[in-house]
């Protein structure tokens, strides 16, 4: 199976372009990369990956520079339409890694990306793809900020875009970004599946083009946020983490991450039993994922109704689960769901630490609470959590969680009297 930790290097088929090509996950098809648009296989209709014929090692990108196209050897095109994504802070946290019980916790905060989230490195070569393509508009379904992403990069590529969200479900630093960006904003009275299902039928149309996590070129950028964790790992413990602890909305990140280990397993910078395992977490709400783990199905149940305060995360239907579940199989990870209310504490015990994240991002970090509290993980391992968005992308659960501001006369003998009550 071409998912396999131990899948060796595929062989170059004849519509490869300067050794790069679309594979199908499925039934194994192979694709010109940027002949024609396509997001899924002709044939099967399965997912489609990138392939190369010439991977890099680890020790190939020493000197090579900072961010996502330090990467770029291990990516389809030479250069992106960028902002200088990627590069971004790996914190350490001792309080709550001694509160939490683990060896090592290292927080990978994507929030510090250009427009606040991961999203970023997706599209920095999601939107030169687009270009290489030649197509006119781009498009996205979104809880919010993928649309913004889109926006930011589409307007620095010149190019027209179109975002699709969930009317009233989308938080307000990321309805902003995509506005000021210039995006046209359609509100669809709807969940984010439903705006997936339409953005997928307007792409099939010819009407845009997808720049969904269901577009393969998306997930090249964001493996390198698997990359960069296992630099600074190597860096300061001279070793890769055990586990990696992610959100999981669509399950992009989840199989771009082990896309970029299993790549790393080919060409020899990793053993096979030293990949991180990746342990995904969503809200209880909104968990057809750790449905489908729990019941070590292959395939997900589309969840119709989903409801969660971490909106980011609130998506029924995870595209990228026949990509992703290998990926948390294969490298003996797992899946957990957590309440809104633990998602809450551990933004709170993140922005105690300095760390301000929008509520799915500390879905990891309450995820990895209740699993070592579990005994699911030891004491003994050395731990990444994602962190996929800032603070400010929503303002108002941030608001919610933090304390009530209080009202003070203008003066300073009735401050002094206030603080001393
Ligand atoms: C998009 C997003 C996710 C979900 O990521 P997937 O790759 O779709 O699983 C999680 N958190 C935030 C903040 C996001 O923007
Ligand atoms: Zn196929």
């Amino acid at each position: 199976m071409s998912l396999s930790l131990s899948a060796d290097q595929p062989t170059v088929p004849d519509d490869a372009d300067d050794g790069v090509w679309l594979e199908c996950i499925e039934c194994g098809e192979t694709f010109a990369p940027f002949d024609d648009v396509r997001y899924t296989c002709d044939e099967c209709d399965g997912l489609l990956e990138v392939r190369y014929d010439d991977l890099p090692t680890l020790e190939d990108y020493e000197g090579q520079g900072q961010g996502v196209w330090r990467y770029a050897d291990a990516l389809p095109l030479e250069e992106g339409v960028t902002t200088q994504e990627g590069a971004t802070p790996l914190y350490e946290v001792p309080r709550l890694e001694e509160d939490i019980g683990v060896e090592a916790l290292r927080i990978k905060h994507e929030g510090m990306n250009p427009t606040g989230s991961f999203k970023d490195r997706g599209m920095t070569v999601g939107v030169a793809v687009a270009k290489e393509l030649g197509v006119g508009r781009l498009a996205c379904a979104s809880t919010g900020n993928t649309s913004a992403a889109l926006a930011a990069y589409g307007s620095r590529g010149g190019m027209e875009t179109l975002v699709l969200l969930p009317a009233g479900k989308v938080a307000a630093g990321k309805i902003a970004q995509a506005s000021l960006h210039g995006a046209r904003i359609l509100e669809v009275d709807g969940n984010f599946d439903a705006c997936l299902d339409i953005v997928q039928e307007l792409a099939q149309q010819g009407e845009a083009y997808l720049l969904n996590s269901l577009n393969p070129f998306r997930l090249e950028g964001q493996k390198t946020i698997g990359l960069e964790i296992l630099e600074g790992f190597l860096a300061d413990y001279d070793t890769v983490p055990d586990r990696i602890v992610l959100p999981v909305g669509n399950a992009g990140n989840t199989s771009a991450l082990y896309k970029a280990f299993r790549e790393l397993v080919q060409v020899g910078s990793l053993e096979e039993d030293e990949v991180p395992k990746l342990t995904g977490v969503q809200a209880e709400g909104a968990a057809p994922m750790v449905e489908a783990v729990e019941n070590g199905a292959d395939e997900v149940r589309r969840w119709e109704d989903v409801e969660t305060r971490a909106t980011a995360i609130r998506i029924g239907n995870p595209v990228n689960a026949p990509k992703a579940l290998p990926g948390i199989r294969e490298t003996g990870g797992t899946a957990i769901s957590v309440s809104d209310e633990e998602i809450t504490d551990a933004q709170r015990d993140l922005a105690g630490e300095g760390i301000g994240v929008e509520p799915a991002s500390a879905a990891s970090v309450a995820g990895l609470r209740k699993l070592r509290a579990e005994g699911i993980v030891d004491d003994d391992e050395r731990v990444a959590c994602l962190t996929t968005g800032h603070l400010l992308k929503d303002p108002d659960a941030a608001a919610a969680a933090g304390a009530e501001p209080e009202p003070v006369p203008a003066e300073t003998d009735g401050i002094l009297e206030h603080l001393s009550e």
